[in-house]
């Protein structure tokens, strides 16, 4: 067969299939261009998932009626003065979009320059251009897509219900209202108006909008810069997070990408702090000077290739890890909140009549008896003078209640600390803490303890015994099946010596072989704090529960635990009175 050129509306097809995906490629490509233009306020319509109605409606510049055609040719672009492609500063570029959609739809682009007196408008179908008329519109563009795919029956066949494929065409916008926050936009299917966003003040106030008043009030502010790299947005306390990453969002240059690598140096970060299958929620923006960065990767501009990607994935693993790290343990407060939601009838997610949670915060007075009952040597608690320690962030302990948690008062309201979830989170942090200052205190056993454990478990642990001792654990080898253990972590404290070296045996044969025991230190943690001295259903004396807490108050990531749940609820007082109606 002989070689020739394809024709122009072919080539715009096989265009298409890249540039226009699904009809969410195309809300996306028509509103970036209403932001090229400078449009303050966006409208949009998708009817039937998009497929038999888009439409895109902007207040921005406007395009002359001499290029509306040339609009819709393709390559053409008003984007690229300078035919740079290093410096590219707006969300298009390749002049593909309006060409590639009218390709496979019947398209009207009707747009009305500031300043003109009247509008003008083009038709194409399935590529054909018809003439330039008149149109009755306010200054700005409307592009109207009707019958998208109807020239492609292939790709027709696989698009989503139109529920899939309105929801995608919500979350673009999202992406880019985000990016944008100043600008006003709607989204309607015809019916309902999924998206109504009034303009923002301020980014944070755009993200609230979207991702809820709970994530603005649950989120750090991030600020990092290196070497002309400038990170900023806001990411989630690790005590809000969802079980998967959708709600992460990543903008490079205001331009929303979906990056694998951005993805994992996120997850890097946050890796301290939430298990394996919790994600934090974020919108984190990547500004980089336009020559280090590619942006032309892919037609959908989805995917982006810095220069230094080394040092970009740095700048997030850090800037998010000290944002984290100087939130220090308020890192839980706002969790008070949700639990007073949950008190009130009707409030949250689940609501408990309001005698039931009277009851509750009575139980909390009464559980102080029965341990002053029981401990008659201890120093009671003074009932009601506040000492010193009330004027600290979590207060002074008043009680502990079902040997697990401690209550405690602050100078405006009362903290609930689950004891044992802190105490894992600092020896946690203080493993870590004297890792890296060169070892774990350890404390030698008056009398060494036997352990039988059976042939595995010993072998499992006699063979990890040098890496053990470097956490604190000192063992060896005591005939068949059982270790000696002769000393232990200082920082546990009394430790169960015996439940903690069986529970290790178990954790040693799920861990993988590969990874040390400082990989998984934070289990290993977890397993350590269980057996030491402040684990679940320990009694503490007043003075130890005070201790916890200002051992809290000044330990980095102490208001959560290895898994991302908190480690204490804050009530404030006015909480507590709005709960019993008093206000
Ligand atoms: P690109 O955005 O890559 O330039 P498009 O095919 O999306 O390519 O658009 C072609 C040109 O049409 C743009 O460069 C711009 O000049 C003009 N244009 C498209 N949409 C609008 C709009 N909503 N307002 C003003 N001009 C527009
Ligand atoms: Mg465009």
């Amino acid at each position: 067969m002989a070689i020739r050129r394809l024709s122009e509306s072919i080539v715009n097809r096989i265009a298409a299939g890249e540039v226009v995906e699904r009809p969410a490629s195309a809300v996306k490509e028509l509103v970036e261009n209403a932001l090229d233009a400078g449009a303050r306020h966006i409208d949009i319509t998708v009817r039937d998932g998009g497929q038999s109605l888009i439409s895109v409606a902007d207040d921005g510049h406007g395009i002359p009626k001499d290029e509306l055609a040339l609009a819709l040719e393709r390559h053409a672009t008003s984007k690229l003065p300078d035919d740079d492609l290093w410096s590219i500063s707006t969300l298009g570029f390749r002049g593909e979009a309006l060409p590639s959609i009218a390709s496979v739809s019947r398209l009207t682009l009707a747009s009305r320059p500031k300043g003109a007196g009247e509008g003008w408008k083009i038709q194409v179908e399935g590529g054909a251009m018809g003439a330039v008329e008149p149109a009755a519109l306010a200054e700005g563009t409307r592009v109207e897509v009707r019958d998208l795919f109807f020239a492609t029956p292939a790709r027709l066949k696989f698009l989503k219900t139109p529920r899939t494929e309105l929801d995608h065409a919500v979350d673009w916008v999202h992406r880019l209202a985000m990016a944008h926050p100043h600008v006003a936009f709607t989204l309607t299917d015809g019916t309902r108006t999924p998206v109504r966003l009034a303009a923002a003040l301020s980014r944070l106030d755009r993200l609230a909008q979207i991702l809820g008043r709970d994530f603005a009030a649950n989120a750090l502010t991030i600020d990092a810069e290196r070497d002309g790299v400038r990170l900023s947005g806001h990411a989630s306390l690790p005590t809000l997070n969802r079980p998967t990453s959708r709600e992460q969002y990543l903008f490079v240059n205001g331009r929303a990408v979906r990056d694998k690598q951005l993805l994992g140096a996120v997850r890097a970060a946050y890796m301290d702090f939430l298990a394996s299958d919790r994600h934090p929620v974020l919108a984190l923006f990547i500004d980089v000077p336009a020559s280090e960065v590619d942006v032309n990767v892919h037609p959908a501009k989805t995917e982006v290739r810095f220069r230094d990607s080394g040092g970009v994935r740095g700048l997030v693993v850090g800037g998010l890890k000290h944002a984290l790290a100087a939130a220090g343990h308020r890192a839980a407060t706002t969790v008070a909140s949700s639990t007073i939601a949950s008190f009130r009838p009707g409030g949250g997610g689940y609501s408990i009549p309001p005698s039931l949670a009277r009851g509750m915060a009575e139980a909390a007075a009464t559980y102080q008896a029965p341990l002053m009952r029981t401990t008659p040597s201890m120093p009671a608690p003074a009932p009601e003078a506040a000492s010193a320690d009330a004027d600290q962030p979590l207060g002074a302990a008043r009680c502990q209640v079902h040997g697990t948690y401690i209550v405690a008062q602050t100078a405006d309201g009362l903290v609930i600390v689950d004891q044992h979830a802190a105490h894992e989170r600092l020896v946690y942090e203080r493993m870590k803490a004297s890792l890296a200052n060169g070892g774990i205190k350890r404390q030698g056993l008056l009398l060494p303890e036997v352990v039988e454990l059976g042939d595995a478990g010993a072998a499992r642990l006699v063979e990890r015994r040098d890496e053990l001792a470097e956490l604190g654990l000192v063992l060896e080898a005591f005939g068949q099946g059982a270790v000696v253990v002769r000393e232990t972590p200082a920082l546990l404290g009394q430790a169960d010596v015996a439940g903690l070296v069986r529970d290790l045996a178990d954790e040693l044969q799920e861990f993988d072989q590969a990874l040390t025991l400082k990989d998984r230190l934070a289990d290993v943690c977890g397993t350590l704090a269980c057996h030491g001295s402040v684990r679940a259903g320990r009694r503490l004396a007043p003075s130890e529960m005070d201790a916890l807490l200002r051992q809290m108050e000044v330990t980095p990531h102490a208001g959560q635990c290895n898994h991302g749940r908190p480690t204490y609820v804050e009530l404030k007082l006015a909480d507590i009175e709005r709960l019993f109606g008093r206000r």
